[in-house]
């Protein structure tokens, strides 16, 4: 019998973004990228067709991906708005920087030594204005059709639960796979599955290969997988 993903069309976000401060300098976090490069491996060896959308990373091109590397958050939202329409399964486990400096110096900024102080710094502090960047998974839930499946991640520090059932429904989406910040750069992962039906799911800490392919088999059972 051929595999349920066959055929499917999945768009997966991986990795962090990185906002440019000025051109040596950038805003950023420590997501590694492999739990999103792990999900395209595990959905091309199902016979998936799937392009993989990342930030920077040092992870190769995982066989029979159509892999498109940014850096931004702006340039991941691009792609994500231009992929998303023709995609049957949109997985976005990308850590997306939710603010970028409002301006972007051209040249490098330089320590301040005078006295007084010029451009929002002194000689002991420097004053950096972020602007919000826009929210991919907010906007795909807003877009999505009924055939359309959407996963979204959260990691938490505290309350994560919590947080994760409210990103399930703010951002509309299937399935949240919620984690804690150990999994940051780590090759495991414990994970707690919600659903948009309110059950939670506890998975024992697995590799993250073998959450890619338990996320998958999971996904193909949701009811709009099928459709
Ligand atoms: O709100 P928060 O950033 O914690 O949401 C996490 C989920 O939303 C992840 O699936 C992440 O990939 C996605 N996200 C996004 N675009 C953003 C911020 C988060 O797609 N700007």
């Amino acid at each position: 019998m051929p595999d349920p993903l066959h055929h499917k069309h999945i768009l997966i976000t991986a990795g962090p973004t990185w906002e440019m401060i000025d051109p040596v300098r950038f805003l950023s976090n420590r997501s590694s990228g492999l739990m999103g490069f792990e999900i395209a491996k595990a959905a091309a060896k199902a016979g998936a067709r799937v392009t993989l959308v990342t930030g920077p990373v040092s992870l190769p091109d995982p066989k029979n991906v159509d892999v498109i590397r940014v850096v931004s958050a702006r340039e991941m939202y691009r792609e994500c708005l231009k992929y998303f329409p023709k995609c049957d399964i949109a997985i976005m486990t990308a850590a997306v920087s939710d603010y970028r400096p409002a301006k972007v110096a051209r040249h490098k900024i330089k320590k301040c030594l005078d006295t007084p102080p010029s451009r929002g710094m002194t000689n002991k502090s420097m004053t950096l204005k972020l602007v919000r960047n826009p929210d991919i998974l907010a906007t795909l839930g807003r877009r999505k059709k009924t055939h359309q499946t959407l996963i979204g991640f959260a990691l938490e520090s505290r309350n994560m639960l919590a947080h994760a059932q409210d990103k399930l429904r703010r951002k509309n989406c299937d399935l949240i796979v919620a984690n804690a910040v150990p999994t940051l750069g780590s090759p495991a992962i414990e994970a707690t599955l919600l659903y948009n039906e309110g059950r939670a799911q506890k998975l024992p800490r697995l590799s993250k290969p073998r959450l890619a392919t338990r996320l998958l088999k999971v996904i193909v059972a949701l009811p709009t997988a099928t459709r």
